[in-house]
């Protein structure tokens, strides 16, 4: 019995699995998964002050090595709904396209490869190894009961992965362009500057914060943070928001805040830029105070055997060689690659959150024989060892 990237991408769409809800989006993958021989754990995880969320690990066999497929099934709201043309939990197709929220971002890679599974099943029965899949339903949130939680309880349980594709969607056009094999890391900074509040008649009684909260964001913004690196596109620093919220026009306010956010290279640590940022800082000298929240490092999976694999199984299928990038924000890869190389390839990114999010019915079953491609080789190529890279 095989399964249908289609047919199954649709029946996930028709959950409105928007996170943190579930919506029976994980029943629908184990009700496809269990036939084909799977063991399903339903994880549910919470968190004080957090909405419980529901997660899915799969494994067809006991025996190394694991190769993992992670994703998610939960998706980002459908914003305006009278700005779709579709039912965004509809699964409609229309004009040989698959329209839905979820539809790239990403339903319809874990539909194409469950599927891809069901076809080499098929044909050559269970692989010398274990397939295995890693699904949550909290990437597109905060992702505190997700991905991270279900690495925990493997390693928890001993188990573990030798290899992860995660499906994402990273082709900026057309499917075969690019595979992620790294991302930068992104922190965000949370500055307020204190003075003493006075009268603008009197500026000698007060301290105006507001002078050396302009100099410290000058400071950190004039120049670049570095030209790029190897496999990384220059850091960036976007400051997001200044808040005074001074409603008077002759009051000096006794504070200032600033919010900005860095996406970081392999050149940064968060603890090297946090040294730059109090450097910077204090030269402009004065109270201040920073809070930093860092949601992810920045991480590669250095070219090797995992990259080859999947860049070669790409051009198998679609005549085209994948650029290697590190481009865009971050995923759940950043967890998992602690625990072993990954890289991330998917549908066309072009509608991921928009409306009328769509994926070309050609691409989801292009996809599908891609991921066969790659499970065929990862299982040609045993043992272990061989498939797993440096993880830099
Ligand atoms: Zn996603």
């Amino acid at each position: 019995m095989t399964i249908d990237a289609v047919a199954l991408a649709q029946d996930l769409i028709r959950c409105p699995s928007v996170t943190p809800r579930d919506d029976g989006a994980l029943g629908v993958l184990e009700a496809a998964l269990t036939p084909l021989g799977f063991v399903c754990h339903r994880l549910r995880f919470e968190q004080e002050g957090t909405a419980p969320v529901e997660n899915l690990y799969a494994r067809l066999g006991t025996e190394g090595p694991n190769f993992c497929f992670a994703g998610h099934t939960d998706v980002v709201p459908p914003g305006e709904l009278k700005g779709w043309s579709i039912d965004p939990f509809a699964g409609t197709i229309h004009n040989d396209r698959l329209y839905g929220r979820g539809a790239v971002d990403m339903k319809g890679a874990i539909a194409a490869f469950v599927a891809a599974v069901s076809r080499r099943l098929a044909a050559d029965g269970p692989p010398a190894g274990s397939i295995s899949l890693l699904i949550t339903g909290d990437e597109e949130g905060v992702a505190i009961n997700g991905t991270k939680k279900v690495l925990d309880w493997l390693a928890a349980r001993g188990e573990t992965l030798d290899a992860c594709v995660v499906g994402e969607p990273t082709n900026p056009k057309a499917l075969g362009d690019m595979i992620k094999i790294g991302r930068r890391g992104s922190l965000t900074g949370h500055l307020t500057v204190f003075g003493a509040q006075g009268h603008t008649a009197y500026p000698h009684l007060a301290d105006n914060p507001l002078p050396r909260l302009v100099r410290m964001l000058a400071a950190i913004t004039e120049k670049p943070m570095d030209e790029g690196t190897a496999h990384f596109q220059p850091s960036t620093l976007a400051l997001t928001t200044i808040d005074v919220g001074n409603p008077a026009t002759n009051v000096i306010p006794a504070q200032g805040k600033a919010t900005f956010n860095i996406r970081f290279n392999d050149a940064h640590t968060p603890a090297s830029i946090e040294s730059w940022l109090r450097g910077s800082f204090d030269a402009v000298g004065g109270a201040y105070e920073l809070d930093i929240h860092c949601s992810g490092e920045s991480f590669l999976t250095a070219p090797g055997p995992l990259t080859e694999l999947v860049a070669e199984a790409v051009e198998t299928a679609t005549g085209r060689r994948p650029e290697y990038s590190t481009t865009g924000g971050t995923s759940d890869a950043r967890f998992i690659k602690n625990f072993c190389p990954v890289v991330e390839f998917g549908l066309v990114g072009q509608t991921m959150h928009k409306l009328d999010e769509h994926t070309l019915v050609s691409d989801l079953t292009g996809l599908s024989a891609i991921y066969e491609v790659i499970l065929q080789r990862v299982f040609a190529r045993l043992p272990a060892p061989a498939i797993a890279g440096s993880n830099g």
